[in-house]
């Protein structure tokens, strides 16, 4: 896993927890935020290799979040996975529109999580010449 950083962004408490441990469990290192504007700022400073962001926060939504991710240059090349109670009306789609580079629906299982971030930071070879 080579010291990947995912930060969590979740609001709630139990879910936050959870996928905490579970991406523990695998190696990576974790920064967490259970709001939007800290969320912003912990990522300008630690430059993550990847985010999850849940949709529902408070005082500023996921949606305005991954607007703001996606608009500074310093994190707009950071992959960020949405977490969503997803309305399976609207379908995933929506999330890639709004800038979002991929989603997990609730209720999350670990082998899906796992492999969605792996298929965006997992460690690729080093050419060594
Ligand atoms: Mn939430």
């Amino acid at each position: 896993m080579l010291n990947k950083t995912v930060m969590i962004i979740e609001d709630n408490i139990l879910h936050m927890k959870l996928f905490n441990d579970i991406l523990e469990s695998q190696g990576y290192t974790t920064l967490r935020a259970s709001d939007g504007e800290t969320a912003l700022e912990l990522a300008r400073t630690n430059s993550p290799d990847l985010i999850l962001l849940d949709i529902q926060l408070p005082l500023i939504s996921g949606f305005a979040v991954i607007k703001q991710l996606k608009s500074e240059l310093g994190l707009k090349d950071i992959p960020v996975v949405a977490i969503t109670a997803m309305d399976e009306r609207m379908g995933g789609d929506r999330y890639l529109r709004e800038g979002f580079d991929g989603y997990l629906s609730k209720p999350i299982t670990v082998p899906n999580m796992l492999q969605t971030i792996a298929g965006f930071i997992s460690p690729k070879p080093i050419m060594v010449h």
